[in-house]
């Protein structure tokens, strides 16, 4: 037998491997790689008794648990596929997910029994529900339904190429698509990385490293980390949900080394009350991404964290990071890589393209376009979505605008959907809220286009004031020119009290966008 590269392959492989090594940790409960392999073997062979087989979806709506994991993991072992469901849906977008991936299973976390009663009948291929928790509601638990069964491995052959889990992207600039994840997509660049000599330490599987999974399963970031942690016979201590004070209290008590974290949590786990008495000395690395971080929030996060940082880039469609800045680049003072989003990871290829899909030059912004083994499948049952985000080639569309310098160092200018087009010049939101955000009044700021009969669009930028402080329109106006240049500056500023994000922690600009654009039309909508 070669090296395991399927989901399946792993969890046996682990669960003989390090039998009596801890998988994961939730809330006191502790999960045994051993464990983990017969569990998922009772769960393969409960949820065979359903009818669920290859290619079947399994779909789970709950906060973050091994639990998670553990029917992750029996899915896999069928050639079955899960899919998690984003918890912070409203009912009738949560029976749209369940329904759109055609769910043969649904699984119930602690707490929401009454949203699936008030769905249940628009369910149309669900053969089962169960609660994580016996009894969840009127739902039998899962716990003691899988322990009916026996702990024999199924033994499904599976492919590299099979499907192995379905996420929803993020629906920040649109509705949220399935992207299919292959085993072949989830752990290929890691087989290199296990195999790799020249490895920076940031990469490098340490046994008996314990990891903190913050961010939600229902996102890359969330089950990928977990997966991550399983191929690398680690620890991963599980939260529910992000809360900055527990994430705390785990960093304390739990020799926690290396957490995954949007930069909106790194944000609230920084105005923490009780952050400056927390020792962070056992913590090596924050990795963090998905959404661009302010300057002046990633110089805090240094200075008070002090651990080592890498940023990461990627998306739902490409299994999560495909490009990465190291902690050597986090040089805040007088290195312009801080600014940049890093490298390719191995075998990850980038290219910047224009709206023909022709290469630029260096330097030049376009949209990024990539190709490796970490790419989607495709969009479930979206055959032209597909289409016009993968070229025949295997060359993925982000739908990201940016740029590569003569290092090869990419940097992200914004999502070209929120690029604004004002006169003949393109604006990228990203950097005017990068210069408004380093005002020490502004709590928080998104910028927009909004429609203007001189210039087609016009810069607008939504703030939110610190507690206490006041700012006035030319101030914000004022304190931006200092730093861009001036088509780039907002001509108009909005004030609110916060700023719509969705559980990614992304603004969501579509949403401020729209009392704007009602009734017409965007260029790029
Ligand atoms: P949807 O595709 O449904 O609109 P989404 O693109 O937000 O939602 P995700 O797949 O979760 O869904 O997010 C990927 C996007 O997040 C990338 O395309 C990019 O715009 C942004 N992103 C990820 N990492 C970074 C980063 N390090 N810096 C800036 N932006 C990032
Ligand atoms: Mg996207």
């Amino acid at each position: 037998i070669g090296d395991p590269q399927t989901i399946g392959d792993i969890v046996r492989h682990q669960g003989r491997e390090r039998s009596n090594s801890i998988a994961f940790e939730y809330e006191g409960d502790v999960l045994t790689f051993g464990e983990l392999d017969r569990r998922s073997n009772r769960a393969a062979n409960a949820l065979a008794s359903l009818g669920v087989g290859k290619g079947d979806r399994v779909a789970y709506i709950g906060k973050n648990s091994h639990i998670y994991f553990e029917i992750l993991a029996g899915a896999a072992k069928l050639g079955a596929v899960m899919t998690p469901v984003n918890w912070r849906l409203a009912r009738p977008e949560v029976s749209y997910v369940v329904n759109d991936c055609q769910a043969k299973a649904l699984f119930v976390g602690p707490g929401f029994a009454e949203l699936v009663g008030d769905i249940e009948g628009q369910l149309e291929h669900v053969a089962g529900i169960f609660g994580s928790e016996a009894p969840e509601g009127k739902y039998p638990g899962y716990p003691e339904w899988r322990d009916g069964f026996p702990d024999s491995d199924p033994m499904v052959p599976c492919a590299v190429d099979d499907d192995a889990v379905q996420l929803y992207t993020s629906g920040t600039t649109g509705y949220p698509k399935g992207a299919i994840l292959t085993h072949g997509s989830i752990f290929s660049s890691r087989m290199n990385e296990r195999n790799a000599e020249d490895l920076h330490d940031w990469q490098k599987t340490v046994e008996g490293e314990v990891a903190l999974l913050a961010m939600p399963c229902f996102h890359i970031s969330g089950t990928g980390y977990g997966l991550g942690t399983i191929f690398n016979g680690s620890n991963a201590v599980v939260l529910p949900e992000y809360d900055p004070s527990r994430a705390l209290d785990l960093i304390e008590n739990y020799n926690i080394s290396k957490i995954f974290m949007v930069p909106a949590a790194i944000q609230i786990l920084l105005d923490h009350p009780r952050v400056r008495e927390v020792d962070f000395s056992n913590l090596k690395y924050i990795t963090y991404g998905a959404s661009p971080i302010p300057l002046e929030l990633m110089k805090r996060a240094m200075e008070v964290l002090g651990c080592g940082f890498v940023q990461m880039y990627g998306m739902t469609e490409t299994t999560g990071t495909i490009v990465a800045l190291g902690p050597e680049d986090h040089v805040p003072e007088g290195s312009p890589r801080m600014r940049s989003v890093g490298t390719p990871l191995k075998n990850v290829e980038i290219k910047v393209i224009d709206a023909d899909g022709n290469e630029v030059p260096t330097g030049t912004i376009g949209e990024i376009a990539t190709r490796s083994p970490k790419n989607m499948k495709g969009y479930w049952k979206r055959p032209e979505a597909t289409a016009q985000t993968i070229d025949p080639e295997g060359w993925l569309r982000t739908g990201d605008a940016g740029y590569l310098d003569e290092d090869g160092y990419l940097y992200i200018q914004d999502r070209v959907k929120d690029m604004i087009i004002s006169g003949a010049e393109n604006v990228y939101p990203a950097e005017v809220e990068n210069a408004i955000y380093s005002h020490p009044k502004v709590a928080d700021v998104a910028v927009i286009g909004i429609p203007d009969d001189k210039w087609g669009e016009a810069v607008k930028a939504c703030v939110v004031v610190k507690p206490g402080e006041q700012l006035t329109e030319a101030e914000v106006i004022a304190h931006a020119r200092q730093h861009i240049a001036g088509y780039k500056c907002p001509k108009s500023v909005d004030f609110i009290a916060a700023l719509p994000r969705n559980p990614s922690g992304k603004i969501l600009r579509k949403d401020l966008r729209a009392p704007y654009w009602e009734g017409r039309d965007r260029a790029v909508n």
